[in-house]
């Protein structure tokens, strides 16, 4: 059976408007790149991802998983089975002692979203990470950070459910995290709540902190184009950006894919980039750094597809 017939034949309670065929995914990433997806689903609840989860398993259903798409490269060719856009939202305050807060958050929250939101509740702890661009699930996969800040240092605990539909509480220590790593990057798991912990601070503090970062992203990252942000992670004993630069790459391109003119460490879409064309651009400037610093850089977005 095909899989739009397998589809459409169950029972999944979700509605229709969430259920898309053949959508393209650049319409889903950041970097506005991405052929067309078999099928894309919009997760907003927990039961609604255990059903196609059973779904998957009975008929063998390839599944992959994206949140605010912002650190994912999709393959022109798209992406065959389901992906799931896991849209699950809502979020609640427990104070412990008036001081510290807890905050459940459902794994589909924009963080700067969120952050406008502890601004307006006076909490602190969030600032430097507010300005990234993803989904709360995402960011604890990624254990994303800015600033001097990473997501390990305000978690608590992370809600998840495993490909069979299991649910499962991760703590802090747990989750493993490293630099741009956790646990989930190792064992499969669906990130559907995250628990962080906030405090009560100065909400003009905050402001300005908030302005302060977001102000000097703006300076320095190439926002005006899509992009996936860093392409590179950071090595362990150089910047992979700085190396980039002194290596005369920057303005690199194939095709609509450009190694940013602001900030090396970037590759930008200046219109119509295609994944290939990213691909070889990456493939070049990894050539070009190891032949003259005789250094080999890893890529920080994560390349989905087919
Ligand atoms: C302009 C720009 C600036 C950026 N700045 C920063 C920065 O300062 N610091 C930083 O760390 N990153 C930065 N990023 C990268 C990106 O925003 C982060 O990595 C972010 O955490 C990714 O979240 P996402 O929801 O977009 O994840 P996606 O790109 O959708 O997915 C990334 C990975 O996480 C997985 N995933 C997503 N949601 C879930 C879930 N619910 N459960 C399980 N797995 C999931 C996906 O399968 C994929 O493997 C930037 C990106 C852009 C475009």
């Amino acid at each position: 059976m095909e899989l739009r017939e397998i589809i459409e034949k169950s029972n999944l309670e979700i509605p229709k408007e969430r259920v898309l065929f053949n959508e393209l995914m650049k319409k889903y990433t950041t970097f506005k790149i991405g052929g067309p997806a078999e099928c894309l689903i919009k997760i907003k609840k927990v039961e609604e991802l255990k059903k196609v989860l059973k779904l998957a398993n009975e008929n063998n259903i390839k599944i992959t998983v994206i949140g605010n798409g912002s650190n994912v490269l999709v393959l022109d060719e798209g992406i065959k089975g389901i992906i799931l856009i896991i849209k699950i939202e809502g979020y609640n305050f427990y104070t412990l002692d008036n001081k510290k807060f807890v905050i459940s958050i459902g794994a589909g929250e924009k963080i700067p979203k969120m952050g406008r939101i502890f601004l307006n509740n006076s909490l602190t702890g969030f600032e430097e990470i507010s300005g990234i661009p993803g989904s709360f699930g995402g960011a604890v996969r990624m254990n994303a950070g800015a600033n001097g800040k990473e997501m390990k240092d305000i978690v608590k605990s992370v809600k998840c459910v495993d490909y069979l539909g299991n649910e499962k509480e991760f703590s802090n220590s747990e989750m493993k995290f490293e630099y741009r790593r956790s646990i989930l990057k190792d064992e499969k798991y669906i990130v559907t709540e995250v628990k962080i912990e906030l405090e009560k601070g100065d909400k003009e503090k905050i402001l300005n902190k908030m302005e302060e970062y977001s102000n000097s992203r703006k300076e320095k990252q190439p926002l005006e184009f899509p992009s996936a942000g860093s392409t590179f992670k950071r090595g362990k004993d150089f910047i992979t950006a700085k190396l980039i630069d002194e290596a005369g790459l920057k303005g690199l391109c194939v095709g609509d894919a450009e190694v940013s003119t602001k900030h090396s460490g970037f590759i930008i879409n200046k219109g119509n980039a295609e994944a290939k064309d990213v691909l070889e651009l990456v493939e070049k400037v990894k050539e070009e750094v190891y032949k003259k610093f005789n250094k080999k850089i890893e890529l920080e977005i994560e390349v989905i597809g087919k």
